[in-house]
């Protein structure tokens, strides 16, 4: 970070502060004069000792980066512009950290060191691999499958991640099918190994790993002892704590129709909101639009929704959540996200309808086009 950035308010003397001394008599004018020197050093320590004693207001400061391909936008709240920068310096480098643990297509990384070393036998894994992978697991089983991270063969064929220019042989992607079961990723979480029990499985966590980088970034701007921040990585955001004078923080979720609206805001303290939309990746091939999130029982795009929003604790388990909404549809969605504890969201149908869960209702606040 440039740090000329961060710019203090400067204390000014005003004009108001002389005080003209001509119609005194001039033995007061004289002494006055001769003790002018004194004042004045007297006023400059009581300045100065009163300045040392009290910080600066608190402040919204903020930076932005592209990584784990998105925008990511960190504001943090703080009175300290050195300690600002090192939060969100630490909160960057933590992000980047995850990028190179979880990314599915770059060589080196844990995702693809699973697929090569995992197939047919344990193989150690990070903890927070284990801990990643255990809650995706939990979200497949809830699902029965619509939420799948053994998908990996399968979204190999799409390459989302790269400029898409057509979509993939759809007997390619019936083959790679057969390897798409969760219930063939033998994870222990005692031992801390994953096995790949089908030859050629593949992992892919894009639907899980910005969340938890979401989360890692937030637990850095803590520990340098902020008390307040938001974490936004292209709709996978968590805020704490609270705005400088007390407010909220305001979070807009995006129209799934115009990139460049929100459908409706909400205000929300400690929590994770994480959406996902058939807006961010895709392509349209003759007409029709293919988009990134895949029912991993076709292979091909889901087609229930435009939009998912899931708000929970945790930004790992909301992004998990959005993903798994999505695939599973409004009906389905909207049952499990009510069936789940500390759970709200709103899902957007491909039709458009909306749909709030119970503890969402009279917190979100719509759009007028969209309350009519
Ligand atoms: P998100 O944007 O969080 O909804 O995640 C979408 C990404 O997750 C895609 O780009 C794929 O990498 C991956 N993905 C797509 N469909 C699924 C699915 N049904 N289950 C798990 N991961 C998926
Ligand atoms: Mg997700």
């Amino acid at each position: 970070m440039q740090k000329g950035r961060f710019c203090q308010p400067q204390n000014t003397l005003s004009k108001e502060n002389f005080r003209h001394t001509h119609n005194l008599p001039v033995f007061i004018r004289n002494l006055l004069m001769s003790q002018i020197p004194v004042l004045l050093l007297g006023i400059f320590c009581l300045l100065t000792s009163s300045c040392k004693g009290s910080r600066p207001e608190p402040k919204i400061y903020q930076r932005t980066q592209f990584l784990l391909g998105t925008l990511v936008e960190i504001k943090v709240v703080s009175n300290d512009p050195a300690e600002a920068d090192r939060a969100i310096g630490n909160a960057f480098s933590r992000i980047r950290q995850i990028e190179d643990l979880m990314s599915a297509r770059r060589p080196g990384t844990w995702i693809e060191r699973i697929s090569r070393e995992a197939a047919g036998r344990p193989l150690v894994i990070p903890q927070e691999m284990v801990k990643i992978i255990g809650l995706c697991q939990k979200y497949s089983r809830l699902t029965d499958g619509a939420f799948d991270i053994s998908i990996g063969a399968i979204t190999r064929l799409w390459q989302f991640d790269r400029p898409m220019e057509t979509i993939p042989d759809a007997r390619a992607v019936e083959d790679a099918l057969r390897l798409v079961d969760f219930n063939k990723i033998r994870l222990d979480s005692q031992n801390g190994t994953i096995e790949l029990v089908l030859m050629g499985m593949s992992l892919d966590l894009g639907a899980a790993a910005k969340g938890y980088a979401v989360d890692e970034a937030v637990e850095e701007i803590k520990g340098e002892g902020i008390k307040a921040g938001l974490v936004n990585a292209g709709g996978d955001l968590k805020s704490f704590g609270r705005k400088p004078g007390g407010e909220s923080w305001n979070i807009g979720i995006q129209d799934p129709d115009h990139s460049e609206r929100i459908i409706g805001s909400i205000r929300l303290d400690d929590i994770a909101l994480v959406t996902s939309g058939d807006y961010e990746r895709y392509i349209i091939h003759e007409g029709i639009k293919y988009h990134h999130i895949l029912d991993p029982k076709t292979g091909w795009p889901a087609r229930g929704c435009k939009s998912v929003s899931a708000a929970c604790a945790e930004a790992l388990e909301a992004d998990i959540l959005s993903t798994a909404l999505f695939v599973l549809g409004p009906e389905k969605g909207m049952a499990l996200l009510e069936d789940l504890p500390g759970a709200e969201g709103m899902i957007i149908d491909a039709s458009g309808k909306m749909f709030i869960s119970s503890g969402w209702k009279g917190a979100l606040r719509l759009e007028e086009r969209r309350m009519k």
